[in-house]
């Protein structure tokens, strides 16, 4: 299983790094893990635009959504004709959603390019993949999910802030790619999002193999956040997620 940080800028793009998507590969099956903005850009350095199987969304903000629009585009109007349809797993509401983000006609909204499957919390095969999909903490429904393939797993938070069932999500996971989007201080608000230090918080008590960072807003010195999960009890490598950067896991 291979895992490839396509766009790890959090809420919106920076300089280098699209907003959130990632690329998931076992025996020649891609899953594209959220679609933020810019990132099917970036994609493409990575996978052939037509060579995604299929396409799991862990929620509907833009930046995690956003470049189903592009996609959409991409597979409707090729010279050579519509590509096939291909899944979209996400929480309800996707199809229509999409399809006001784009302008279009609801129905058919993008559902011929695309098979809009409602999540629910619990376990699925998607592909090669093993995945257990579960609620977090964030003001908009969303899932965390568990890949798993071949006795080796991934563990991915989305957005969340501190939330049991991430930990769950994560229970000796080989990585815990998990989102770090504050730096500490006072006045955080709760149920939106995690500091690197509650990331690694959360690893430790998931007894995950390795922590990567990501959901890195721009404006933080990502230097500091290292340094915050760093400080934490979490003793296992830490580091932060940059666009390009391969795992390969077994
Ligand atoms: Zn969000």
């Amino acid at each position: 299983m291979r895992l490839t940080i396509i766009g790890c800028s959090g809420s919106f793009p920076g300089p280098d790094s699209p907003a959130s998507c990632y690329l998931l590969e076992a025996d020649g099956f891609r899953l594209v893990l959220d679609l933020g903005n810019g990132s099917l850009g970036v994609l493409q350095r990575h996978a052939g635009l037509y060579d995604i199987d299929a396409v799991c969304l862990s929620h509907l903000h833009a930046d995690h959504c956003l470049d189903l629009c592009s996609y959409w585009v991409a597979r409707t109007f090729h010279p050579d004709g519509p590509r096939p349809r291909i899944p979209v797993y996400s929480p309800g509401g996707a199809a229509s959603r999409m399809a006001r983000s784009y302008g279009l006609d609801d129905p058919p909204g993008m559902t011929e390019a695309f098979d809009f499957v409602t999540l629910v919390p619990g376990t699925q095969q998607i592909g090669p993949f093993r995945v257990t999909a579960a609620h977090v903490s964030h003001p908009v429904e969303t899932f965390g999910f568990r890949l798993e393939h071949a006795g080796h797993s991934i563990a991915y938070s989305a957005d969340t802030g501190e939330s049991a069932a991430l930990v769950g999500l994560a229970r000796e996971a080989d990585l815990l790619l998990c989102e770090a989007s504050f730096l500490e201080g006072p006045g955080l608000p709760p149920d939106l999002h995690l500091t690197a230090r509650q990331a690694a918080q959360h690893a430790a008590r998931a007894g995950a193999g390795r922590l990567v960072l990501t959901h890195l807003v721009p404006w933080n010195d990502p230097a500091r956040t290292l340094a915050e999960a760093c400080g934490s009890s979490f003793t296992e490598p830490i580091s932060l997620a940059t666009s390009g950067h391969s795992f390969e896991l077994g």
